[in-house]
């Protein structure tokens, strides 16, 4: 069998999985990211509230809370590298009468003891001059200025375009399915695509982590459920908030938090229910009712008329046995097997914090022995295609000018163009479904949600593809099209 070897091989292009080939496609080393789906950011990292919080939450003392503050500080520095948009809007949390306002010292105090800078309680009039939307109700909030909202599939691909450019090799389509363990040391991995070894694999495989750890024989008592949250988002034209708006957090989390999103779209959610499937992304009529009622309380106006989109996400919780690690991200270099590092259990605020975990994998190799000499070329900086949409006439004419292909617009909704869809096709993480192009250009999220560019999009990747029609997909195997041609004889 024809078997690849790197250095370093990487389960999952989550956020994590993304960030960590990026810290190490620093260094002189053979990366490769192994994932499951046919594009980058297909699991919860793309399917999350999209905050880059502060870290006043967390346990202080726990990882959640060291790698989240150490992440929001990255991320103000990286999101630029990486043209992510990213805005620091600051967040309230939220409290509705007097129980809910004596927690706000507490969770201050909690906030600075994990070093969370700018932490201020605000007065009823500060709140709601700042936020008019909400509830007359509101008794105070807790200020946390470093929070910030960012576009998560932006974040993934951004992290990942990155490393590609920089020499890592992203293997989609490619789900680890067993583990080849000799005298205690994890030399490869069984993929659907043949095997691979590697003389350090990174466990990044967000709900399915405590899998890997398991094909590799470690931690048989650490369990990953699926905690899935639901959302509604509005249509941009209806009210937007200035900060994050949570409300004061419970055992079951940060609650039903209302944001505008990177693209100026409300969005309100999340709820919290374990559920056994860990691909089971469906929106429930109970789930719809419950994050009404949760975002009702702090935005009364919050109606579900204006709901223009659906979706959930899975967190990835850890359950740890008794004398485990708590709630607590599950990031370890592995005792059980040589060769294997952990990075399970990444829930919320994973997101924010996936910058700072990326940085202490390769504090975590270094104190491995690994030698980390780093690249004279490595370049830092990454570029999203440029918008049709948000050029002027100028920009337009001179684009079209340059390539004549910008001159064709395919999704007229977004006004998305071909050349566009060209860039996306061949950029340094290909996009080869409609989905991936959907997640690049912003194509078929209007009005008309791609009636109109499906067929063109799919001639266009088709040629380029070098592809028959009946082949191109919405997001990977299993979600084909067009079965047959219309006057194909069915026998
Ligand atoms: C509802 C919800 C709201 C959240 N809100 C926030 C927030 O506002 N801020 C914040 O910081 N965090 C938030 N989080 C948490 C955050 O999304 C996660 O912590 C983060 O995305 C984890 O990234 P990951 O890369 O570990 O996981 P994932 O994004 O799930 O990536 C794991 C990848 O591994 C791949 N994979 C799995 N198994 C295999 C296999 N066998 N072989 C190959 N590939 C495999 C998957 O396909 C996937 O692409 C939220 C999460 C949810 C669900």
């Amino acid at each position: 069998m024809n078997q690849k070897s790197y250095d370093v091989v990487i389960i999952g292009a989550g956020i994590v999985g993304s960030m960590v080939a990026r810290e190490l496609s620093k260094y002189q080393l053979s990366v490769a990211v192994l994932e499951k789906e046919a594009d980058v950011g297909m699991g919860q990292s793309t399917s999350n509230s999209a905050i880059i919080h502060s870290g006043h939450d967390p346990e202080p003392g726990t990882m959640k809370a060291r790698m989240n503050v150490r992440g929001n500080e990255l991320w103000y520095q990286i999101a630029p590298e990486l043209d992510i948009p990213l805005v620091n809007t600051g967040a309230l949390i939220v409290a509705v009468g007097a129980e809910e306002q004596a927690g706000l010292q507490p969770l201050l105090e909690r906030g600075r003891e994990n070093g969370v800078k700018g932490l201020e309680i605000l007065t009823r009039e500060q709140v709601l001059e700042m936020e008019p939307h909400l509830s007359p109700d509101v008794t105070g909030a807790l200020s946390t200025p470093t929070a910030g909202v960012v576009d998560a599939f932006q974040g993934v691909l951004g992290a990942a375009e990155n490393a590609a450019t920089n020499g890592v090799e992203f293997i989609l389509n490619a789900e680890v399915r067993g583990a080849v363990v000799e005298d205690g040391v994890l030399k490869a991995v069984e993929t659907t695509q043949g095997r691979v070894a590697a003389t350090w694999f990174i466990n990044a495989a967000g709900v399915h982590s405590d899998e890997i750890l398991h094909m590799a024989g470690d931690r048989p008592e650490f369990e990953i459920t699926a905690r899935r949250g639901e959302y509604f988002v509005f249509d941009d034209s209806k009210f937007r908030v200035n900060n994050v708006l949570f409300p004061m957090p419970s055992e079951k989390g940060k609650g039903i938090l209302v944001t505008t999103t990177t693209h100026g779209n409300t969005m309100v959610g999340p709820n919290s229910d374990s559920i056994s499937d860990k691909e089971d992304h469906a929106v429930t009529e109970h789930g719809m009712h419950e994050i009404l009622h949760g975002a009702t309380k702090l935005v009364p106006s919050v109606s579900p008329r204006d709901v223009i989109a659906t979706f959930a996400g899975l967190r990835a919780t850890g359950n740890y046995k008794p004398g485990g690690h708590g709630k607590d991200f599950l990031i370890e270099v592995s005792s059980a097997v040589r060769g294997l590092i952990n990075l399970a259990g990444v829930e919320s605020p994973g997101f924010a914090s996936s910058p700072a975990i990326a940085e202490y994998v390769a504090e975590l190799l270094k104190g491995e022995g690994v030698t980390l000499t780093e690249k004279a070329d490595w370049t830092a900086t990454r570029r999203r295609i440029p918008r049709f949409k948000e050029m002027d006439h100028v920009q337009r004419a001179a684009i079209i000018e340059r390539n004549p292909a910008y001159g064709r617009i395919v999704c007229r909704c977004e006004e998305v163009t071909e050349g566009e869809i060209l860039q996306a096709i061949h950029s340094p993480i290909p996009a080869t479904t409609y989905d991936a192009i959907k997640r690049r250009t912003w194509l078929g999220t209007g009005r008309c949600q791609g009636s109109f560019d499906y067929p063109r999009t799919m001639e266009i990747l088709a040629r380029e593809l070098g592809m028959s029609m009946t082949e191109i997909t919405k997001k990977g195997p299993g979600s084909v099209f067009l079965y047959r041609q219309t006057k194909e004889e069915v026998v």
